[in-house]
């Protein structure tokens, strides 16, 4: 098990747009380490997902899983799903409305738009292919991660910065009121 340093905002890593991986490369013992590394470090900070260049690492490559997260305590469950080269495609206008946070961006949360509705295409980490469609926040957690293989992070979509607060701030005076809007939210999509 090893729990790799996750890297902060400002770090220039965070910006680049990163590569897609072979099937071959996928098989190598450096790649699959990496796999394990990413679920590691995910679940020893409490993540719903990370993805491979919050470590460091320029590939096409995210893990996600939602379990009781005390981080996302809202967040329908989500098995651990390894994405290699994942390609997202909106499936129509809908959008909502969600508070995010992210490993890279400390004890910030901010409000961003997310669709509601995505069609996902992506490997595992055997190279088996997958094509799912993603709803509600869980194609919002898809999106938040799927985003940052493009160097792109929650903050540049928060689209009113009145909404950015601390976790501390959120859980004092936010957390009530979203969280209301989104079990209600969560109860109408399913997911
Ligand atoms: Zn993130």
């Amino acid at each position: 098990m090893t729990v790799r340093e996750i890297l902060h905002v400002g770090n220039p890593l965070l910006r680049q747009v990163s590569r897609e991986v072979t099937k071959n490369e996928l098989a190598s013992t450096q790649m699959q380490t990496l796999i394990d590394d990413l679920i590691d470090t995910m679940r020893a900070a409490n993540g719903a997902g990370i993805a491979a260049p919050q470590i460091g690492e320029l590939v096409r490559i995210a893990t996600i899983e939602v379990n009781a997260n005390p981080r996302y305590p809202y967040k329908p469950k989500i098995p651990l799903t390894i994405a290699v080269n994942p390609v997202v495609e909106f499936l129509d206008d809908e959008l909502v409305d969600v508070n995010e946070g992210c490993l890279s961006v400390p004890n910030m949360r901010g409000n961003v738009m997310r669709h509601v509705n995505i069609r996902v295409r992506y490997w595992d980490r055997h190279g088996n292919e997958y094509d799912e469609v993603k709803r509600g926040l869980t194609a919002g957690t898809f999106q938040h991660e799927l985003d940052h293989l493009d160097g792109v992070l929650f903050l540049d979509k928060v689209f009113d910065t009145t909404t950015l607060t601390t976790w501390e701030q959120f859980e004092r005076f936010h957390r009530a009121a979203f969280i209301e809007r989104i079990t209600e939210f969560v109860q109408r999509v399913g997911s």
